[in-house]
């Protein structure tokens, strides 16, 4: 079987958020393959650690995923603070005698350093063209935990596990491995809480993740971690606002002073995000469909909401009303240019992480959460079909089956985009259904 067969059966895919599956982003050819070891949503600490703890195999996994893609040279994007991972990296990469084709690029420490776009322009001085990909500029970007688990896939181990941070406002924060398919309130549990009656949960990273309205789901392979914090902190307030609450607020106090636009890091690489003129069509109804199109270009980082809007204002969910309002009606923003160069005041516009993670609050909880061994041995695991961009996996046990950690469970359909979904514990499957598969622990 081919290496990027071995991709595709082991149910790989993108570890850092959207989860598109790695086989297909695999399939291109392109002159670079970056290694997204930013990790810049505050609190979490996954990939930092599996650096430490796996380089071997993540270096072997980014140089297979490079060798798929035909790239001519391999560029680890890490911030230069993590002194002992790029110590131990440039080791393992010379020892590996694949010097001549990775290098490791130090990043400096702002956000988002982990935009993939922001970080093709740090690695290569390339600027990936409005409402494009990676790929149009020759460069494509694999995660952390994805070079893991493509190292895995060459060795015939297919994804059942996953890696968690637990952060926030817990007695103990730390970083586990966990099998798919288990309670995510097992998981929040290790933190030393027990009743989560006066807490809510990030969904991810807290500027990106969504505060989650119930925690009895199942963990999947898209997630990288949780923060809890006191239903009372302001970053829960903030992004428990609904978009009727953002609407009203907006209206009463935007003073189109264009902070927002100014500090976009999408804006900053030349693109046509203007987060303001979002604002003044929403404030003043105003119904020109070319004019907010552009609301299509925002990756939803959340950083002119949580930081650059001195007036605490929504600018984001400005974009996004408008987002789905163009996507209902089937409306795609097309560029006038392709090529795109940074703004002039780019440099002097970058948001430090350490003033970042001050205004979320959040300056006490910026702390380790160590890598931990725990023994979660959930007694059913909730194993979804659709964990990933793209077709549902279709069930390929039956119930009553026993089956193997590791087996597949679940087939990507005839023709689709998708993934193939495994076994995390051994046991008896339970329940076959459109949503998932339960198994039953031995
Ligand atoms: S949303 Fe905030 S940052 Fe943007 S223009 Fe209005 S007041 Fe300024
Ligand atoms: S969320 Fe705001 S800062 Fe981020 S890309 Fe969208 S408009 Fe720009």
């Amino acid at each position: 079987m081919s290496l990027l067969d071995k991709v595709r059966e082991a149910g790989v895919i993108g570890a850092g958020g959207a989860g598109f599956p790695t086989y297909v982003k695999l399939s291109s050819k392109a002159e670079y393959i970056l290694l997204n070891a930013a990790e810049c949503e505050p609190l979490l600490r996954v990939d930092q650690q599996l650096m430490l703890m796996f380089p071997n195999e993540i270096i072997r996994g980014f140089k297979e995923a490079g060798n798929l893609v035909g790239a001519k040279k391999g560029i680890i994007g890490i911030k230069g603070k993590h002194k002992e991972v790029i110590a131990k990296l440039n080791e393992r990469i010379e020892a590996l005698c694949l010097s001549d084709f990775i290098e490791v690029k130090e990043l400096l420490d702002i956000y988002p350093a982990g935009d993939e776009q922001v970080l093709v322009y740090e690695l290569t001085g390339r600027v990936v063209p409005e409402a494009g990909i990676p790929i149009n500029v020759g460069c494509v970007v694999v995660n952390v935990e994805t070079a893991l688990n493509i190292y895995y896939a060459s060795i015939d181990k297919p994804v059942t596990e996953k890696y968690i941070t637990i952060a926030g406002d817990v007695p103990e924060r730390l970083t586990v491995k966990v099998p798919i398919g288990t309670p995510i309130i097992d998981v929040l549990k290790l933190s030393g809480i027990d009743n989560f009656d006066d807490y809510s949960v990030i969904d991810g990273g807290p500027m990106m993740g969504a505060v989650l309205n119930n925690i009895d789901g199942y963990i999947t392979k898209k997630n990288k971690g949780f923060v809890i914090l006191k239903k009372n902190h302001p970053l829960i307030r903030r992004k428990s606002t609904n978009i009727e609450q953002a609407k009203r607020v907006n209206k009463a106090s935007c003073e189109q002073c264009r902070m927002c636009t100014d500090m976009c890091p999408r804006y900053l690489l030349g693109h046509n995000v203007q987060p303001h003129k979002m604002m003044r069509a929403l404030n003043y109804s105003l119904t020109d469909i070319e004019d907010v199109k552009i609301a299509q270009l925002c990756c939803q980082c959340n950083l002119c909401e949580l930081f650059s809007c001195p007036a605490g204002l929504y600018p984001k969910s400005a974009n996004l009303y408008f987002k789905d309002k163009l996507l209902q009606e089937n409306i795609k923003y097309k560029p006038v240019n392709n090529e795109f160069s940074p703004r002039k005041s780019r440099e002097y516009r970058l948001t430090p992480s350490k003033r970042l993670i001050a205004r979320l609050g959040l300056h006490s909880f910026d702390k380790m959460a160590p890598v931990k061994e725990v023994d979660l041995m959930p007694e059913l695991v909730h194993i979804a079909t659709r964990q990933h961009v793209g077709a549902a996996a279709i069930p390929i046990v039956s119930i009553g089956e026993h089956v193997s950690i590791g087996q597949k469970i679940g087939n990507i359909p005839d023709g689709s985009l998708g993934a193939s979904i495994h076994a995390s514990i051994s046991g008896t499957v339970e329940e076959v259904g459109k949503d998932f598969i339960v198994i039953r622990r031995d």
